[in-house]
Protein backbone atom coordinates (compact mmCIF):
# COMPACT_ATOMS: atom_id res chain seq x y z
CA UNK A 1 0.00 0.00 0.00
CA UNK A 2 1.30 3.39 -0.88
CA UNK A 3 0.44 6.95 1.44
CA UNK A 4 1.35 10.32 1.02
CA UNK A 5 3.37 12.05 3.48
CA UNK A 6 3.46 15.97 4.54
CA UNK A 7 6.48 16.00 6.43
CA UNK A 8 6.20 19.40 7.61
CA UNK A 9 8.34 21.57 9.97
CA UNK A 10 5.98 21.79 12.44
CA UNK A 11 3.31 18.98 11.87
CA UNK A 12 3.41 16.16 9.51
CA UNK A 13 0.39 14.24 7.77
CA UNK A 14 -0.40 11.14 6.01
CA UNK A 15 -3.18 10.17 4.06
CA UNK A 16 -4.39 7.94 1.41
CA UNK A 17 -6.21 7.52 -2.15
CA UNK A 18 -8.83 5.80 -2.73
CA UNK A 19 -11.93 6.08 -4.61
CA UNK A 20 -10.87 8.93 -6.50
CA UNK A 21 -10.00 11.29 -3.33
CA UNK A 22 -7.53 11.67 -0.73
CA UNK A 23 -8.73 10.44 2.41
CA UNK A 24 -6.09 11.28 5.77
CA UNK A 25 -5.47 8.58 8.09
CA UNK A 26 -5.88 10.13 11.94
CA UNK A 27 -2.81 8.81 13.96
CA UNK A 28 -2.71 6.86 17.16
CA UNK A 29 -4.59 9.45 19.36
CA UNK A 30 -6.74 10.15 16.87
CA UNK A 31 -5.76 13.29 15.04
CA UNK A 32 -4.84 14.32 11.80
CA UNK A 33 -1.74 16.36 12.84
CA UNK A 34 1.16 15.01 14.77
CA UNK A 35 3.63 17.37 15.69
CA UNK A 36 6.86 17.13 13.74
CA UNK A 37 8.54 16.27 17.53
CA UNK A 38 10.84 13.78 18.90
CA UNK A 39 12.27 13.08 22.44
CA UNK A 40 14.03 10.24 24.24
CA UNK A 41 13.01 9.38 27.41
CA UNK A 42 14.43 8.04 30.39
CA UNK A 43 13.80 4.05 29.02
CA UNK A 44 16.08 5.20 25.31
CA UNK A 45 12.53 4.99 24.34
CA UNK A 46 11.89 7.33 20.97
CA UNK A 47 8.43 9.58 21.55
CA UNK A 48 6.83 10.92 18.92
CA UNK A 49 3.70 13.47 17.94
CA UNK A 50 2.15 14.97 20.94
CA UNK A 51 3.45 12.88 23.18
CA UNK A 52 7.16 13.80 22.53
CA UNK A 53 6.23 17.53 22.74
CA UNK A 54 4.41 16.72 26.32
CA UNK A 55 7.45 15.12 27.44
CA UNK A 56 9.60 18.02 26.06
CA UNK A 57 8.04 20.35 27.89
CA UNK A 58 9.29 19.08 30.91
CA UNK A 59 12.28 17.92 29.55
CA UNK A 60 12.90 20.08 27.04
CA UNK A 61 16.52 19.21 26.33
CA UNK A 62 15.67 15.53 24.90
CA UNK A 63 13.66 16.79 22.69
CA UNK A 64 13.86 18.06 19.09
CA UNK A 65 11.74 20.27 17.08
CA UNK A 66 11.67 22.34 13.81
CA UNK A 67 14.81 20.08 12.97
CA UNK A 68 13.69 19.54 9.36
CA UNK A 69 15.58 23.12 8.70
CA UNK A 70 18.78 21.17 9.02
CA UNK A 71 17.57 18.18 6.30
CA UNK A 72 20.88 17.06 4.48
CA UNK A 73 23.40 18.76 6.98
CA UNK A 74 25.71 17.33 9.97
CA UNK A 75 23.97 19.45 12.29
CA UNK A 76 23.00 17.06 15.64
CA UNK A 77 20.42 17.24 17.68
CA UNK A 78 21.49 15.46 21.41
CA UNK A 79 19.02 13.63 23.27
CA UNK A 80 19.56 11.85 26.66
CA UNK A 81 23.53 11.61 25.35
CA UNK A 82 22.10 10.18 21.84
CA UNK A 83 23.61 12.29 18.85
CA UNK A 84 20.85 12.17 15.72
CA UNK A 85 20.86 14.47 12.25
CA UNK A 86 17.62 15.40 11.09
CA UNK A 87 17.09 13.00 8.54
CA UNK A 88 17.17 10.14 11.61
CA UNK A 89 14.78 12.70 13.96
CA UNK A 90 12.51 12.64 10.34
CA UNK A 91 12.74 8.79 10.31
CA UNK A 92 11.18 8.15 13.54
CA UNK A 93 8.39 10.56 12.53
CA UNK A 94 8.02 8.71 9.43
CA UNK A 95 8.13 5.22 11.25
CA UNK A 96 5.31 6.32 13.53
CA UNK A 97 3.04 7.61 10.52
CA UNK A 98 3.75 4.55 9.06
CA UNK A 99 2.80 2.61 11.78
CA UNK A 100 -0.79 4.95 11.95
CA UNK A 101 -1.62 4.06 8.48
CA UNK A 102 -0.95 0.53 8.85
CA UNK A 103 -2.81 0.00 12.09
CA UNK A 104 -6.01 2.23 10.33
CA UNK A 105 -5.44 0.98 6.97
CA UNK A 106 -5.20 -2.58 8.32
CA UNK A 107 -2.65 -3.62 5.76
CA UNK A 108 0.93 -3.02 5.52
CA UNK A 109 2.62 0.42 4.24
CA UNK A 110 5.65 -0.09 3.03
CA UNK A 111 5.64 3.07 0.06
CA UNK A 112 4.91 6.88 -0.14
CA UNK A 113 5.10 10.09 -1.46
CA UNK A 114 6.85 12.74 0.66
CA UNK A 115 6.83 16.10 -0.45
CA UNK A 116 9.68 18.80 0.40
CA UNK A 117 9.91 22.50 0.07
CA UNK A 118 10.27 23.69 -3.74
CA UNK A 119 13.69 25.17 -2.57
CA UNK A 120 15.01 22.03 -0.58
CA UNK A 121 17.82 20.95 -2.81
CA UNK A 122 19.73 17.62 -4.19
CA UNK A 123 21.03 16.93 -0.77
CA UNK A 124 18.22 17.84 1.06
CA UNK A 125 15.71 15.74 -1.53
CA UNK A 126 18.17 12.54 -0.47
CA UNK A 127 18.44 13.34 2.72
CA UNK A 128 14.18 13.16 2.88
CA UNK A 129 14.13 9.58 0.92
CA UNK A 130 16.77 8.26 2.95
CA UNK A 131 14.71 9.07 5.96
CA UNK A 132 11.54 7.50 4.70
CA UNK A 133 14.00 4.05 3.84
CA UNK A 134 15.21 3.90 7.43
CA UNK A 135 11.57 4.11 8.84
CA UNK A 136 10.54 0.90 5.85
CA UNK A 137 9.60 3.11 3.38
CA UNK A 138 10.23 2.78 -0.21
CA UNK A 139 10.16 6.64 -0.87
CA UNK A 140 8.73 6.27 -4.60
CA UNK A 141 8.59 10.03 -5.10
CA UNK A 142 9.84 13.28 -3.68
CA UNK A 143 7.25 15.97 -4.80
CA UNK A 144 6.98 19.65 -4.31
CA UNK A 145 4.85 21.02 -1.46
CA UNK A 146 3.23 23.70 -3.71
CA UNK A 147 2.49 20.79 -6.68
CA UNK A 148 0.96 19.15 -4.31
CA UNK A 149 -1.23 22.23 -3.21
CA UNK A 150 -1.73 22.84 -6.64
CA UNK A 151 -2.65 19.27 -7.32
CA UNK A 152 -5.22 19.43 -4.43
CA UNK A 153 -6.81 22.27 -5.97
CA UNK A 154 -7.58 19.92 -9.26
CA UNK A 155 -4.50 21.31 -11.09
CA UNK A 156 -3.47 19.24 -13.71
CA UNK A 157 -6.87 17.66 -14.09
CA UNK A 158 -7.86 19.16 -17.39
CA UNK A 159 -5.43 19.31 -19.64
CA UNK A 160 -5.05 23.11 -20.47
CA UNK A 161 -2.01 25.55 -19.38
CA UNK A 162 -2.59 27.13 -16.12
CA UNK A 163 -0.37 28.93 -14.28
CA UNK A 164 -0.43 29.09 -10.43
CA UNK A 165 0.49 31.32 -7.39
CA UNK A 166 0.90 29.27 -4.63
CA UNK A 167 0.73 31.31 -1.15
CA UNK A 168 2.07 29.16 1.76
CA UNK A 169 1.60 31.70 5.47
CA UNK A 170 2.61 29.08 7.87
CA UNK A 171 3.46 29.66 11.63
CA UNK A 172 6.46 30.85 11.35
CA UNK A 173 7.65 31.89 7.58
CA UNK A 174 6.10 32.44 4.22
CA UNK A 175 6.60 30.88 0.88
CA UNK A 176 5.91 31.91 -2.53
CA UNK A 177 5.80 30.09 -5.54
CA UNK A 178 5.04 30.25 -9.23
CA UNK A 179 4.18 27.17 -10.92
CA UNK A 180 3.06 26.78 -14.74
CA UNK A 181 1.30 23.18 -15.75
CA UNK A 182 0.93 22.41 -18.80
CA UNK A 183 0.70 18.85 -20.84
CA UNK A 184 1.24 16.56 -17.37
CA UNK A 185 3.86 18.73 -16.75
CA UNK A 186 4.54 21.33 -13.74
CA UNK A 187 7.18 23.66 -13.75
CA UNK A 188 8.23 25.58 -10.50
CA UNK A 189 8.85 28.77 -12.23
CA UNK A 190 10.09 30.93 -9.22
CA UNK A 191 10.42 30.68 -5.45
CA UNK A 192 10.81 33.60 -3.17
CA UNK A 193 9.69 33.37 0.92
CA UNK A 194 10.47 35.28 4.16
CA UNK A 195 11.98 32.82 6.93
CA UNK A 196 10.79 35.37 9.63
CA UNK A 197 7.15 35.98 8.73
CA UNK A 198 4.27 33.81 9.62
CA UNK A 199 1.21 33.56 11.50
CA UNK A 200 3.27 33.84 14.92
CA UNK A 201 4.06 37.36 14.32
CA UNK A 202 0.33 38.16 13.80
CA UNK A 203 -0.28 36.38 17.43
CA UNK A 204 2.39 38.50 18.63
CA UNK A 205 0.72 41.93 17.63
CA UNK A 206 -2.15 41.05 19.54
CA UNK A 207 0.06 39.97 22.37
CA UNK A 208 1.51 43.63 22.26
CA UNK A 209 -1.88 45.17 22.25
CA UNK A 210 -2.83 42.89 25.20
CA UNK A 211 0.08 43.78 27.00
CA UNK A 212 -0.10 48.01 25.94
CA UNK A 213 -3.87 47.99 27.36
CA UNK A 214 -3.19 46.72 30.59
CA UNK A 215 0.03 48.70 31.05
CA UNK A 216 2.43 46.36 32.52
CA UNK A 217 5.78 46.31 31.47
CA UNK A 218 6.68 43.19 29.02
CA UNK A 219 10.11 43.11 31.47
CA UNK A 220 8.26 42.32 34.42
CA UNK A 221 6.45 39.39 33.19
CA UNK A 222 7.91 35.64 34.07
CA UNK A 223 8.55 32.86 31.00
CA UNK A 224 5.00 31.08 32.02
CA UNK A 225 2.84 34.42 32.06
CA UNK A 226 4.35 35.53 28.79
CA UNK A 227 3.67 32.03 27.23
CA UNK A 228 0.03 32.00 28.61
CA UNK A 229 -0.79 35.78 27.01
CA UNK A 230 0.56 34.73 23.85
CA UNK A 231 -1.83 31.54 24.21
CA UNK A 232 -4.79 33.98 24.82
CA UNK A 233 -3.54 36.22 21.71
CA UNK A 234 -3.22 32.99 19.67
CA UNK A 235 -7.18 31.85 20.54
CA UNK A 236 -8.10 35.96 19.86
CA UNK A 237 -6.61 35.78 16.57
CA UNK A 238 -8.42 32.86 15.67
CA UNK A 239 -11.69 33.65 16.97
CA UNK A 240 -11.24 37.06 14.88
CA UNK A 241 -11.18 34.94 11.64
CA UNK A 242 -15.05 34.78 12.75
CA UNK A 243 -15.88 37.93 14.61
CA UNK A 244 -15.31 41.47 14.47
CA UNK A 245 -14.71 42.09 17.98
CA UNK A 246 -12.25 39.62 20.44
CA UNK A 247 -12.10 39.61 24.73
CA UNK A 248 -8.61 38.58 26.12
CA UNK A 249 -9.91 37.97 29.76
CA UNK A 250 -6.78 36.91 32.16
CA UNK A 251 -4.88 36.93 35.32
CA UNK A 252 -1.64 38.60 34.97
CA UNK A 253 0.15 38.93 37.68
CA UNK A 254 -3.10 38.28 40.16
CA UNK A 255 -5.00 41.09 38.92
CA UNK A 256 -7.89 40.07 36.50
CA UNK A 257 -8.14 42.09 32.92
CA UNK A 258 -11.09 41.89 30.48
CA UNK A 259 -10.11 43.54 27.28
CA UNK A 260 -11.79 44.17 24.05
CA UNK A 261 -10.44 44.53 20.52
CA UNK A 262 -11.76 45.06 17.48
CA UNK A 263 -11.02 44.17 13.76
CA UNK A 264 -10.08 47.43 12.73
CA UNK A 265 -7.80 48.41 15.66
CA UNK A 266 -5.66 44.99 15.28
CA UNK A 267 -6.18 44.98 11.21
CA UNK A 268 -4.42 48.99 11.51
CA UNK A 269 -1.78 47.05 13.62
CA UNK A 270 -1.16 44.34 11.23
CA UNK A 271 -0.11 46.45 8.11
CA UNK A 272 3.21 46.87 8.29
CA UNK A 273 3.00 42.30 8.30
CA UNK A 274 0.75 42.39 5.23
CA UNK A 275 3.48 45.17 3.22
CA UNK A 276 6.14 42.30 3.76
CA UNK A 277 3.72 39.80 2.39
CA UNK A 278 3.71 42.14 -1.31
CA UNK A 279 7.86 41.76 -1.61
CA UNK A 280 8.34 38.05 -1.82
CA UNK A 281 5.18 38.07 -3.99
CA UNK A 282 6.80 40.75 -6.22
CA UNK A 283 10.04 39.11 -6.41
CA UNK A 284 8.74 35.64 -7.59
CA UNK A 285 6.46 37.39 -10.27
CA UNK A 286 9.63 39.37 -11.29
CA UNK A 287 11.90 36.27 -11.46
CA UNK A 288 9.67 34.57 -13.17
CA UNK A 289 9.47 36.95 -15.94
CA UNK A 290 5.95 37.34 -15.71
CA UNK A 291 3.35 40.28 -14.88
CA UNK A 292 0.67 39.69 -12.17
CA UNK A 293 -2.02 39.41 -14.79
CA UNK A 294 -0.55 36.02 -16.42
CA UNK A 295 -1.18 34.48 -13.08
CA UNK A 296 -4.35 32.38 -13.67
CA UNK A 297 -4.79 31.00 -9.75
CA UNK A 298 -3.69 31.89 -6.26
CA UNK A 299 -4.20 28.96 -3.98
CA UNK A 300 -3.93 30.11 -0.36
CA UNK A 301 -2.45 27.22 1.97
CA UNK A 302 -1.04 27.21 5.52
CA UNK A 303 -2.91 27.92 8.54
CA UNK A 304 -2.25 31.39 8.52
CA UNK A 305 -3.75 32.16 5.18
CA UNK A 306 -7.06 31.65 6.92
CA UNK A 307 -6.73 35.88 8.25
CA UNK A 308 -9.79 37.38 6.15
CA UNK A 309 -7.20 40.38 6.35
CA UNK A 310 -4.81 38.19 4.69
CA UNK A 311 -7.04 36.39 1.98
CA UNK A 312 -8.58 40.37 1.57
CA UNK A 313 -4.62 41.52 1.20
CA UNK A 314 -3.96 38.93 -1.49
CA UNK A 315 -7.31 39.47 -3.26
CA UNK A 316 -6.49 42.99 -3.75
CA UNK A 317 -2.61 43.13 -4.61
CA UNK A 318 -3.68 39.95 -7.44
CA UNK A 319 -6.85 41.00 -8.59
CA UNK A 320 -8.06 37.55 -8.93
CA UNK A 321 -9.87 35.72 -5.82
CA UNK A 322 -7.68 33.41 -4.05
CA UNK A 323 -8.94 29.62 -4.28
CA UNK A 324 -9.21 28.70 -0.72
CA UNK A 325 -11.89 25.66 0.00
CA UNK A 326 -9.18 23.05 0.58
CA UNK A 327 -8.22 22.93 4.22
CA UNK A 328 -4.52 24.59 4.37
CA UNK A 329 -3.08 22.38 6.96
CA UNK A 330 -3.98 19.26 4.96
CA UNK A 331 -3.83 20.13 1.10
CA UNK A 332 -0.71 19.18 1.14
CA UNK A 333 -0.75 15.92 2.15
CA UNK A 334 -4.23 15.79 0.14
CA UNK A 335 -2.15 16.71 -3.02
CA UNK A 336 0.64 13.30 -2.18
CA UNK A 337 -2.42 11.02 -1.95
CA UNK A 338 -4.04 12.29 -5.20
CA UNK A 339 -0.26 11.61 -6.22
CA UNK A 340 -0.30 8.31 -5.28
CA UNK A 341 -3.58 7.23 -7.36
CA UNK A 342 -2.73 9.00 -10.27
CA UNK A 343 0.34 7.05 -9.94
CA UNK A 344 -1.46 3.79 -9.86
CA UNK A 345 -3.65 4.74 -12.56
CA UNK A 346 -0.39 5.80 -14.83
CA UNK A 347 -1.31 9.60 -14.98
CA UNK A 348 1.21 11.42 -13.02
CA UNK A 349 1.75 14.62 -13.33
CA UNK A 350 5.83 14.78 -13.47
CA UNK A 351 7.58 18.07 -12.36
CA UNK A 352 10.30 19.91 -14.16
CA UNK A 353 11.87 20.67 -10.95
CA UNK A 354 13.59 24.07 -10.15
CA UNK A 355 15.01 21.79 -7.65
CA UNK A 356 18.69 23.20 -8.02
CA UNK A 357 18.54 26.48 -7.99
CA UNK A 358 21.35 29.50 -6.92
CA UNK A 359 19.21 30.85 -4.07
CA UNK A 360 21.00 33.73 -3.73
CA UNK A 361 22.79 36.27 -6.58
CA UNK A 362 26.37 35.50 -7.38
CA UNK A 363 29.01 38.12 -8.40
CA UNK A 364 31.92 40.75 -7.76
CA UNK A 365 32.84 43.91 -6.59
CA UNK A 366 33.65 46.63 -9.77
CA UNK A 367 34.41 50.48 -9.86
CA UNK A 368 31.42 52.58 -11.90
CA UNK A 369 31.25 55.01 -13.31
CA UNK A 370 28.23 57.41 -11.85
CA UNK A 371 27.95 60.12 -14.51
CA UNK A 372 30.26 62.63 -12.89
CA UNK A 373 33.19 60.21 -11.73
CA UNK A 374 33.89 56.92 -10.35
CA UNK A 375 32.88 54.79 -7.53
CA UNK A 376 34.06 51.71 -6.53
CA UNK A 377 32.32 49.18 -4.20
CA UNK A 378 29.73 48.06 -7.11
CA UNK A 379 28.57 45.00 -6.76
CA UNK A 380 28.17 43.05 -10.35
CA UNK A 381 25.64 40.34 -10.62
CA UNK A 382 27.15 36.97 -12.69
CA UNK A 383 24.94 34.17 -11.51
CA UNK A 384 21.65 35.52 -10.61
CA UNK A 385 19.26 34.25 -8.48
CA UNK A 386 16.87 31.60 -9.29
CA UNK A 387 19.10 30.42 -11.98
CA UNK A 388 18.92 26.63 -12.71
CA UNK A 389 22.10 24.95 -12.06
CA UNK A 390 24.40 23.26 -12.82
CA UNK A 391 24.86 26.95 -14.61
CA UNK A 392 28.19 28.37 -15.58
CA UNK A 393 28.33 32.45 -16.88
CA UNK A 394 30.90 34.74 -17.44
CA UNK A 395 32.05 39.00 -17.67
CA UNK A 396 34.63 40.99 -18.97
CA UNK A 397 35.88 43.14 -16.97
CA UNK A 398 38.66 45.56 -17.40
CA UNK A 399 41.57 47.53 -15.85
CA UNK A 400 40.33 50.66 -13.99
CA UNK A 401 43.62 52.51 -14.08
CA UNK A 402 46.99 52.98 -15.70
CA UNK A 403 49.86 50.70 -14.88
CA UNK A 404 47.14 48.63 -12.82
CA UNK A 405 49.44 45.36 -12.13
CA UNK A 406 47.10 43.28 -10.45
CA UNK A 407 43.42 42.74 -10.49
CA UNK A 408 41.21 41.17 -7.34
CA UNK A 409 37.98 39.63 -7.82
CA UNK A 410 36.23 39.81 -4.57
CA UNK A 411 33.69 36.77 -4.63
CA UNK A 412 29.81 38.03 -3.15
CA UNK A 413 26.40 36.53 -2.29
CA UNK A 414 23.56 38.66 -1.92
CA UNK A 415 21.46 41.19 -3.61
CA UNK A 416 22.75 44.30 -2.74
CA UNK A 417 24.14 47.06 -5.31
CA UNK A 418 26.48 47.94 -2.78
CA UNK A 419 29.08 45.09 -2.53
CA UNK A 420 29.89 46.12 1.21
CA UNK A 421 26.31 44.79 1.78
CA UNK A 422 26.83 41.33 0.33
CA UNK A 423 28.45 38.33 2.00
CA UNK A 424 32.04 37.93 0.84
CA UNK A 425 32.92 34.42 0.17
CA UNK A 426 36.03 34.34 -1.76
CA UNK A 427 38.85 36.20 -2.98
CA UNK A 428 41.56 35.19 -5.92
CA UNK A 429 43.86 37.89 -7.99
CA UNK A 430 45.87 37.71 -10.90
CA UNK A 431 48.75 39.31 -12.22
CA UNK A 432 48.23 41.80 -15.62
CA UNK A 433 50.54 43.50 -18.15
CA UNK A 434 50.81 47.28 -16.96
CA UNK A 435 48.78 49.30 -19.76
CA UNK A 436 45.97 52.34 -20.42
CA UNK A 437 43.52 52.04 -17.86
CA UNK A 438 40.80 50.12 -19.52
CA UNK A 439 42.74 48.21 -22.06
CA UNK A 440 43.56 44.96 -20.27
CA UNK A 441 40.58 42.65 -20.43
CA UNK A 442 40.01 39.56 -17.70
CA UNK A 443 36.99 37.27 -18.54
CA UNK A 444 35.72 36.03 -14.65
CA UNK A 445 33.95 33.01 -15.21
CA UNK A 446 31.50 31.93 -12.02
CA UNK A 447 30.51 27.57 -12.28
CA UNK A 448 27.93 26.53 -9.87
CA UNK A 449 27.04 22.86 -9.07
CA UNK A 450 24.19 20.90 -7.29
CA UNK A 451 26.80 20.22 -4.80
CA UNK A 452 26.52 24.38 -3.95
CA UNK A 453 30.25 24.42 -4.94
CA UNK A 454 31.14 27.56 -7.01
CA UNK A 455 34.19 27.42 -9.22
CA UNK A 456 35.43 31.23 -10.33
CA UNK A 457 38.08 31.21 -12.94
CA UNK A 458 39.88 34.55 -14.07
CA UNK A 459 41.85 34.92 -17.10
CA UNK A 460 43.95 37.57 -18.65
CA UNK A 461 42.92 37.78 -22.04
CA UNK A 462 46.01 39.26 -23.39
CA UNK A 463 48.04 36.53 -21.88
CA UNK A 464 45.65 33.58 -21.04
CA UNK A 465 47.18 33.24 -17.91
CA UNK A 466 44.30 31.63 -15.47
CA UNK A 467 43.58 31.43 -11.71
CA UNK A 468 40.92 29.50 -10.46
CA UNK A 469 39.46 28.68 -6.71
CA UNK A 470 36.70 26.40 -5.42
CA UNK A 471 34.20 27.85 -2.98
CA UNK A 472 32.38 25.26 -1.20
CA UNK A 473 29.62 25.32 1.69
CA UNK A 474 31.56 23.34 3.75
CA UNK A 475 28.26 23.19 6.65
CA UNK A 476 26.39 20.59 4.08
CA UNK A 477 28.54 18.15 3.71
CA UNK A 478 27.83 14.59 4.30
CA UNK A 479 28.71 11.70 2.39
CA UNK A 480 26.83 8.48 1.77
CA UNK A 481 29.27 6.58 4.04
CA UNK A 482 28.70 9.13 7.19
CA UNK A 483 25.22 8.81 6.59
CA UNK A 484 24.92 5.06 6.46
CA UNK A 485 27.10 4.79 9.32
CA UNK A 486 24.45 6.43 11.17
CA UNK A 487 21.90 4.79 10.43
CA UNK A 488 23.35 1.62 11.46
CA UNK A 489 24.48 2.93 14.34
CA UNK A 490 20.55 3.51 15.39
CA UNK A 491 19.12 0.34 15.03
CA UNK A 492 19.36 -0.26 18.72
CA UNK A 493 17.13 2.41 19.85
CA UNK A 494 13.63 1.40 20.01
CA UNK A 495 10.61 3.37 19.63
CA UNK A 496 8.03 3.31 22.27
CA UNK A 497 5.17 0.59 21.19
CA UNK A 498 2.05 2.00 19.93
CA UNK A 499 -0.34 0.08 21.93
CA UNK A 500 1.11 1.78 24.82
CA UNK A 501 1.59 5.53 23.19
CA UNK A 502 -1.78 6.42 24.05
CA UNK A 503 -2.19 5.43 27.75
CA UNK A 504 1.83 7.01 28.09
CA UNK A 505 0.53 9.99 26.60
CA UNK A 506 -2.25 10.61 29.25
CA UNK A 507 0.59 10.00 32.05
CA UNK A 508 3.34 12.49 30.47
CA UNK A 509 0.66 14.85 30.22
CA UNK A 510 -0.37 14.80 33.55
CA UNK A 511 3.14 14.50 34.68
CA UNK A 512 3.81 18.08 32.89
CA UNK A 513 0.56 19.05 34.11
CA UNK A 514 1.54 18.67 37.86
CA UNK A 515 5.00 20.45 37.18
CA UNK A 516 3.34 23.16 36.13
CA UNK A 517 0.41 23.55 38.73
CA UNK A 518 0.27 24.55 42.78
CA UNK A 519 -1.31 23.78 45.49
CA UNK A 520 -4.93 21.54 45.18
CA UNK A 521 -4.38 21.22 41.31
CA UNK A 522 -1.39 19.14 42.02
CA UNK A 523 -3.54 16.75 44.24
CA UNK A 524 -5.90 16.50 41.68
CA UNK A 525 -3.37 15.54 39.16
CA UNK A 526 -1.27 13.61 41.07
CA UNK A 527 -4.51 11.42 41.98
CA UNK A 528 -5.66 11.21 38.67
CA UNK A 529 -2.22 9.82 37.68
CA UNK A 530 -2.47 7.27 40.60
CA UNK A 531 -6.07 6.12 39.67
CA UNK A 532 -4.91 5.54 36.13
CA UNK A 533 -2.05 3.95 36.42
CA UNK A 534 -3.54 1.00 39.24
CA UNK A 535 -6.21 0.82 36.59
CA UNK A 536 -3.28 0.12 33.82
CA UNK A 537 -1.76 -2.60 36.24
CA UNK A 538 -5.04 -4.25 37.04
CA UNK A 539 -7.64 -3.04 34.98
CA UNK A 540 -9.77 -4.84 31.13
CA UNK A 541 -9.06 -3.03 27.76
CA UNK A 542 -12.00 -1.80 28.27
CA UNK A 543 -11.50 0.00 31.67
CA UNK A 544 -8.06 1.42 30.54
CA UNK A 545 -10.32 3.11 27.88
CA UNK A 546 -13.04 4.25 29.51
CA UNK A 547 -9.99 5.37 32.54
CA UNK A 548 -7.84 7.13 29.76
CA UNK A 549 -10.82 9.31 27.94
CA UNK A 550 -11.47 10.01 31.56
CA UNK A 551 -8.35 11.20 32.77
CA UNK A 552 -7.64 12.66 29.53
CA UNK A 553 -10.94 14.76 29.46
CA UNK A 554 -9.65 16.37 33.10
CA UNK A 555 -6.48 16.98 32.08
CA UNK A 556 -7.39 18.79 29.16
CA UNK A 557 -9.67 20.49 30.89
CA UNK A 558 -7.11 21.95 33.50
CA UNK A 559 -4.85 22.45 30.35
CA UNK A 560 -4.48 26.55 30.04
CA UNK A 561 -0.95 26.43 28.89
CA UNK A 562 0.70 25.54 25.90
CA UNK A 563 3.29 22.15 26.22
CA UNK A 564 5.70 23.96 24.44
CA UNK A 565 5.86 27.39 24.83
CA UNK A 566 6.49 30.18 22.11
CA UNK A 567 9.44 32.10 24.31
CA UNK A 568 11.24 28.97 25.38
P1 LIG B 1 0.78 26.13 9.85
O1 LIG B 1 2.26 26.21 10.17
O2 LIG B 1 0.49 26.12 8.41
O3 LIG B 1 0.10 25.03 10.61
O4 LIG B 1 0.14 27.52 10.40
C1 LIG B 1 -0.01 27.76 11.74
C2 LIG B 1 -0.42 29.22 11.95
O5 LIG B 1 -1.74 29.41 11.44
C3 LIG B 1 -0.46 29.60 13.40
O6 LIG B 1 0.15 30.87 13.58
C4 LIG B 1 -1.95 29.67 13.70
O7 LIG B 1 -2.23 30.63 14.72
C5 LIG B 1 -2.51 30.13 12.37
N1 LIG B 1 -3.94 29.80 12.22
C6 LIG B 1 -4.52 28.60 12.21
N2 LIG B 1 -5.86 28.71 12.07
C7 LIG B 1 -6.14 30.03 11.98
C8 LIG B 1 -7.35 30.81 11.83
N3 LIG B 1 -8.55 30.24 11.73
N4 LIG B 1 -7.24 32.15 11.80
C9 LIG B 1 -6.04 32.74 11.89
N5 LIG B 1 -4.87 32.08 12.03
C10 LIG B 1 -4.91 30.73 12.07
Amino acid sequence: MIVGIDLGTTNSLVAYYKDGEAHLIPNRLGKELTPSVVSVNEKDEILVGEIAKEYGALHPSSMARTFKRDMGTKNTYTLKGHEFTAEELSSFVLKSLKEDAESFLGCEVDEAIISVPAYFNDKQRKATKRAGELAGLKVSRIINEPTASAISYGVGDEDKMERVLVFDLGGGTFDVSILEYFCSIMEVHAIAGDNHLGGEDFTRVLMDMFIKKIHVNEADLDLITKNRIYKEAEKAKISFSKNKEVVIAMDVNSVFYEETFTIDEYEKECLPLLERIRIPIEKSIYDAKITLDDIDRVILVGGASRMPMVRQFVKKMMKVYPDYYVDPDTSVSQGCALQCGMKARDKQIEEMILTDVCPFTLGCEVIRYNGSFEESGHFLPIIERNTVIPVSKKQTVYTAYDDQEKVNVKVLQGESRMARNNLLIGEVSIEVPKAPKGEEAIDITYTYDVNSLLEVEVEVLSTHEKKKIIIQNEENKISEEEAQERLEKLQYLKQNPREDEENYFVITKGNRLYEQAIGNDREVIEQAIMNFEHVLSTGSRLEIERARKRTLELFEEMDHQESVGYFS
